[in-house]
């Protein structure tokens, strides 16, 4: 049995965004040294990690020596060199997820096709190497429109996905490999995070919902426990663990999930890391969810996913026409009120839409926590000096 605590163990970490910096939160509480490899030298989890390395997370021969300085190797963002990972692997490295579940998982083609194979219920899809082949495909009408566009790679926070309506749409969209979907009729958005050990311990979060602001279509608050019937959440969390299990996943896995009109559940797409469905477990849950997995990729006990309280979870992005040095304007007037409290990433330039950090709310009562969640989204302002 390794000893991982105040030891010469050495956790590495691919990607030093706000996940990672998070996730140091807790190596910290554990004592676990830790390795960051990210590109940007201002990268948020410069400032938690023992050591620090600047480097392409998609170049080979980074991410191979990267990896041969750590006892398990992890990531925190999917767009990372999964042949480096594969060859670590060879040599006898733990890399958690794996090299072949996070090549499931980062072209959405091969993702949805996974599905497919699976009995995993999900939106119907084609998919198309080339935007000459879609061409051909709508005239040939192996989809109608309206349908939903997605580029299988490097899409990331709805950048690579579009609603298709019309030709003049269609003749926007750039020249890559892509899916197209049907557009799904749905009632809510769900997310259930799993966590998975390598010996097969399994255990999820309550539901949470996405509540969407009504014409900015911008996810405005993740509720949790989402407000929904319990037969449909029960639902919900079998057909994660179903997916977690079908990946051989290892570490946290984020199933986001349509409910239909007629309460079918489809598994919409997954992030094989922690995310920003789960960051209410900071404050709401026994164990966060960057906590589980550490827990989990280290094949340790997995906590307590059960909430202390309600949480909901505000994502703090750049407001439109701001850009440059970051100001949070009102972050004292929502710091007085009951179970708030704002989580800053560390980036110091905003830009419009840009993920700048988030805030929590907890309280008893899920319906008072959703009033204060209001009143902290129409104070706090992320703006440029
Ligand atoms: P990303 O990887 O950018 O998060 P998603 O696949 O999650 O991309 O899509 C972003 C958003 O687009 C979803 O949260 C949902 O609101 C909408 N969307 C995606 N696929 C569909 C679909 N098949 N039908 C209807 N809406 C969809």
């Amino acid at each position: 049995m390794t000893n991982f605590f105040s030891s010469d163990f050495k956790l590495g970490i691919l990607g030093g965004g706000q996940l990672g910096k998070m996730m140091l939160y807790d190596t910290r509480k554990y004592d676990i040294q830790t390795y960051v490899l990210d590109p940007n030298p201002n990268a948020p989890c410069k400032i938690g990690c023992d050591y620090f390395q600047l480097g392409n997370l998609m170049d080979y021969e980074t991410v191979y020596n990267f990896g041969k300085k750590v006892d398990v190797l992890t990531f925190e963002i999917e767009t990372v060199n999964i042949k480096a990972l594969a060859q670590l692997e060879k040599e006898g490295k733990k890399v958690y997820p794996s090299a072949k579940t996070l090549e499931n998982i980062q072209n959405k083609g091969k993702q949805k096709l996974f599905y497919k194979e699976n009995g995993i219920p999900t939106a119907k899809f084609i998919r198309f190497s080339n935007k000459a082949h879609l061409t051909e495909g709508i005239t040939s009408n192996k989809m109608k429109l309206p349908f939903v566009w997605k580029s299988t790679q490097g899409g990331y926070d709805g950048k690579g996905v579009s609603i298709v309506k019309s030709g003049a749409d269609l003749a926007k969209l750039p020249d890559v490999e892509c899916i197209i979907e049907e557009l799904v009729d749905y009632k809510n958005e769900l997310a259930v995070i799993v966590a998975r050990n390598p010996q097969g311990e399994i255990k999820t979060y309550p539901v949470v919902e996405m509540e969407f602001h009504p014409e900015a279509n911008q996810v405005e608050y993740v509720i949790c426990p989402a407000r929904i019937d319990s037969k449909i959440a029960d639902e919900a969390i079998k057909v994660a663990k179903k997916v977690s299990k079908a990946f051989e996943h290892v570490g946290i896995l984020a199933v986001e999930m349509f409910l239909t009109k007629n309460d079918k559940i489809l598994v919409n797409e997954v992030a094989p890391r922690p995310h920003n469905s789960g960051h209410y477990s900071i404050e709401a849950s026994y164990t966060n969810q960057f906590e589980q997995h550490i827990r989990a990729i280290l094949d340790l006990p997995l906590g307590d996913t059960e909430s202390k309280l309600g949480g909901i979870m505000v994502n703090l992005v750049g407001i439109e026409g701001h850009s440059g040095d970051v100001l949070y304007k009102n972050i004292e007037e929502i710091m007085k009120m009951k179970g708030v409290t704002p989580h800053i990433y560390g980036k110091k330039q905003t830009r419009p839409f840009r993920k700048m950090g988030h805030v929590t709310i907890v309280h008893e009562d899920i319906n008072e926590a959703r009033k204060i969640a209001e009143k902290v989204k129409k104070t706090i302002k992320v703006i440029s000096k």
